[in-house]
């Protein structure tokens, strides 16, 4: 489905919820015309009548980039901190953190995601590494002009380490990409992943206060109907409850399995083995952050407590 924002910018919708394995994309009209993510999928791209010279890539998730394939005259860009990890499979591995599975799960990874999920016909490739030829780096505040618009990168680190949310200057219009207002709250559930950096990333995209927010994975947001800079703080505070939960919790020693048997600790609706990881890994990271700031503490017998 395409939304037409205003005479030169469209949002381009998948078919159905704009969830895994789909993402929304951006098209901008213009010399050149620019599309922000290309995860939106082949059914709703078809319906894009106008050629695509660039594409932007908002970051390095199967999610985000299994369609640049429909593009192959488009002029691919992605983020300086992200761009090893389309080139080289190894790189783009590491970004995932599944080293620690055995660890944190307490037996050994045996099914790749890619065979966790049947990927519906209009996604071209399966999840894992897809090798992408740039044709630019995105470094924070890189620009665009397209004639009606002016495209500015934002470098916003925390979901992935080079995470970009993109500014259109003229119309107000922010694309903030994953960090989407999901109700279950910010996703830093990779190694690539830094959930200082995504406060911080939340905080900044909170003072900008736009007219339209588009984010990857939900409705378009308007200034006036929606309070926007609440809605980010509000996402925000979903993940300082749960560290907070978890704080709380410590008052006696707990050991890592305990704490991740907790309620608070998965709070995404689908169980899978993946959702779980990844709540797991989002939890070594509140572990790791409070211990920093010197509120935790662990004992040589790996449990952890509060001081
Ligand atoms: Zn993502």
């Amino acid at each position: 489905m395409i939304i037409s924002i205003n005479d030169h910018v469209q949002l381009i919708r998948p078919d159905g919820k704009a969830v895994f394995p789909y993402s929304n994309s951006l098209f901008i009209k213009g010399d050149p015309s620019v599309l922000i993510d290309a995860g939106a999928g082949g059914n709703a791209f078809s319906q894009l009548k106008e050629p695509v010279d660039i594409i932007l890539l908002s970051h390095n998730h199967y999610d985000h980039i299994h369609g640049v394939s429909f593009f192959p005259n488009a002029q691919v860009w992605a983020s300086r901190e992200e761009a090893p990890g389309y080139g080289d499979p190894i790189i783009h591995a590491s970004y995932n953190g599944f080293e620690h599975w055995e660890k944190l799960m307490g037996k050994p990874r045996t099914k790749r995601l890619a065979d966790t999920e049947v990927m519906p016909p209009d996604v071209p490739v399966r999840p894992g590494f897809i090798p992408i030829k740039l044709w630019g780096l995105i470094d924070e505040g890189s620009q665009w002009d397209t004639g009606r618009e002016r495209i500015i990168a934002l470098h916003t680190p925390g979901h992935s380490h080079g995470h970009c949310s993109f500014w259109l200057e003229r119309s107000n219009i922010l694309f903030s990409a994953d960090i989407d207002l999901s109700p279950y709250g910010p996703w830093y559930g990779a190694e690539n992943s830094d959930f200082d950096q995504f406060e911080l990333s939340i905080r900044r995209l909170a003072e900008i206060k736009p007219s339209i927010l588009s984010t990857s994975h939900r409705r378009l947001f308007y200034q006036g109907e929606d309070d926007i800079p609440g809605l980010f703080l509000d996402y925000l505070d979903i993940a300082l409850q749960k560290e907070h939960n978890i704080l709380e919790y410590l008052t006696q020693p707990r050991s890592f399995m305990e704490i991740a048997s907790q309620p608070f600790v998965n709070n995404h609706p689908s169980k899978t083995e993946y959702t779980e990881f990844w709540s797991r890994m989002m939890l070594r990271k509140h572990l790791q952050r409070l211990k920093k700031q010197g509120l935790i503490a662990e004992t040589g017998e790996g449990q952890w407590f509060r001081i």
